[in-house]
């Protein structure tokens, strides 16, 4: 059995109630590393020393403006001596990326520990293989999503930033369960976000396949933009923080 939480559900603009969208495997794989990330690992009761790998999807602010903090934390609270491995597994720009931040975040202190990161294209955990797959969002932050197969033989599959694209739709259909953004609401003109509409159409077209909606615009609190959650088919649960999720040895997933 997998344990997958969802520490995080909101879009860029955090709806109310909503900490940026935060996805954690096994508690101790993350994807992404967004501004709330730190708050989120707090809330869930996982020490940012127990991360060991991070997946990077792209590099928008919202994606990765965390990852200093996280740092941070282990270099001065939950892992002084420096002794917890760490891999951070993206595409060729996401490095350099991130140590820019680290520099402008925290000059020096950080240096050590980004001298000890793992950089690597795709990670090695024990039981899971690893892919990571371009997708439709803006071309300059480098997106991807990530496809995960478990040695069990079922796949999950997190799209990151996308609106709808072949590559990433003929993945959703070979896997068990997708963690889906639907960053915009229907009047917005943008082919880089999954709408309200978009979902109801892929989750039609792949019945079997469990979806979870985040970074999604929907507030789940008082009203900012809308409180409104839109009407999905039965595959399709969208997103709370907090939310757990277990995955059974037949890839069949459960609500906690
Ligand atoms: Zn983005």
């Amino acid at each position: 059995m997998v344990r997958v939480e969802l520490l995080g559900s909101g879009n860029a603009f955090l709806p109310s109630g909503r900490h940026h969208s935060f996805l954690c495997i096994e508690r101790h794989i993350i994807v992404d590393a967004p501004p709330t990330a730190l708050a989120s690992l707090r809330r869930a009761g996982i020490s940012p020393s127990d991360i060991d790998t991070i997946l990077i999807t792209h590099v928008h602010g919202d994606h990765v403006f965390g990852f200093p903090f996280l740092l941070l934390e282990r270099r001065y609270i939950s892992d002084r001596e420096m002794e917890r491995p760490l891999t951070v597994a993206g595409s060729s720009g996401v490095k350099s990326r991130l140590i820019e931040l680290c520099n402008l975040a925290y000059p020096g202190s950080l240096d050590q520990m980004l001298k000890l990161i793992n950089w690597v294209d795709l990670p090695e955990i024990n039981r899971w293989t690893f892919e990571r797959f371009e997708v439709n969002h803006d071309p300059e932050v480098d997106p991807h999503g990530w496809m995960m197969t478990h040695d069990d033989g079922w796949k999950m599959l997190h799209s990151g930033d996308s609106g709808p694209c072949d590559e990433l739709w003929n993945r959703i259909g070979q896997c068990n369960f997708v963690i889906l953004e639907m960053g915009v609401p229907e009047w917005v003109d943008t082919q880089h976000h999954h709408k309200p509409s978009d979902i109801r159409k892929i989750a039609n077209m792949y019945p079997e396949t469990t979806f979870i909606v985040t970074h999604t615009y929907v507030d789940s609190d008082y009203e900012i933009l809308t409180n409104e959650i839109p009407v999905f088919p039965a595959n399709v649960i969208h997103g709370n923080d907090e939310m757990v999720f277990i995955v059974d040895n037949d890839g069949s997933i459960m609500l906690q």
